[in-house]
């Protein structure tokens, strides 16, 4: 928000639920200010069942320019919208949402948020092979961008079988030309001497849990070239972060994702660059990092 609300102030909003612990809204809001638009976000909690109400009313309301979407509505908002860019078809969810005249299209910028702090690297990724830990609706996101990056395989580890049969057969009907696997939960040491690059995608390790995804024995299994990207920003670092860091491998935290993915979604709503870095500062500021 710039300033004051007016009769002409454009709204912009994450759809989630709950969505009380969002960070969404300060970073848009500061980067919105900087900007000096009429513009505000703010959060809309909406139960699963609520959504197709949700999008038909938000329609309805002109000033709604856009909105994101998060956990649990990613996927279900996708035959609510009347149009899907390419890739957000082909991981089958939508984090973004666009009016264009009285239509909603919606696309996906975590792809290309999770991808962001990658290509700073100098890394031949066609001899990357990336494990990806938990099967839910980031590592879809994460199993795409290692296939922009160019990873020869990609393993995905799971706890429920069904889920993980469920996940292999939704991905590989998306995105085809592939090598996608999916093992169980407890087969990923079996891979970690091999691994190019492992990312949880779950959230063992999160807010006081210091839990990690693989042992600190395991992780003595890993190549030295080896980089460990955890999805999760708080804590920063997770455990399973302080372990690669202390082994020496390359150590990514999931904070860049989440600014860069709100970034590429702010400017694919205005249509003009956006400031990330006053966006990355609100966020650091906010968590206190
Ligand atoms: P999700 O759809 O709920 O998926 C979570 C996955 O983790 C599921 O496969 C789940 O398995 C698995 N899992 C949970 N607890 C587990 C455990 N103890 N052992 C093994 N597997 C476990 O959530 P999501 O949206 O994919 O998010 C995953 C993580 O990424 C969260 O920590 C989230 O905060 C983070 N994230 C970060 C960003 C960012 O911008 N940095 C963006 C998106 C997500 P079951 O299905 O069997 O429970």
């Amino acid at each position: 928000m710039s300033g004051s609300i007016l009769g002409t102030t454009k709204i912009l909003g994450v759809m989630g639920f709950p969505v009380s612990h969002s960070l969404s809204p300060v970073m848009h809001n500061a980067a919105i200010a900087a900007l000096g638009l009429d513009y505000v976000y703010v959060p809309f909690p909406i139960p699963i069942e609520n959504l197709p109400a949700a999008i038909a009313g938000l329609k309805a309301i002109q000033s709604v320019q856009g909105f994101n979407l998060t956990i649990p509505h990613k996927v279900e908002v996708i035959p609510l919208l009347d149009e899907v860019t390419p890739i957000a078809q082909s991981i089958g969810a939508v984090n973004t949402v666009k009016r264009l005249g009285d239509q909603w299209v919606g696309t996906n910028t975590d792809v290309a948020g999770f991808l962001e702090p990658l290509k700073k690297l100098d890394c031949d990724w066609k001899n990357m092979p990336a494990m990806i830990l938990g099967c839910g609706g980031a590592a879809k996101a994460v199993v795409a961008a290692c296939l922009e990056l160019g990873c020869p395989i990609i393993h995905v580890f799971g706890r429920d079988p069904k889920k993980t049969k469920k996940f292999h057969g939704t991905m590989t009907s998306q995105l085809r030309d592939y090598n996608l696997r999916v093992h169980p939960w407890t087969s990923i040491h079996h891979l970690l001497e091999v691994t190019g690059i492992i990312i949880n995608a779950t959230p063992i390790g999160m807010s006081s849990d210091f839990n990690t995804p693989v042992t600190e024995d395991e992780m003595t299994l890993l190549p030295d070239h080896a980089i460990v990207y955890d999805l999760i920003y708080t804590p920063r670092p997770t455990r399973f972060l302080q372990i690669a860091a202390a082994r020496g491998l390359k150590a990514i935290d999931g904070l860049e994702m989440l600014i860069n993915q709100g970034a590429i979604a702010l400017e694919f709503w205005l249509e003009q660059p956006v400031p990330i870095e006053i966006m990355r500062q609100a966020l650091l500021q906010h968590l206190h990092l």
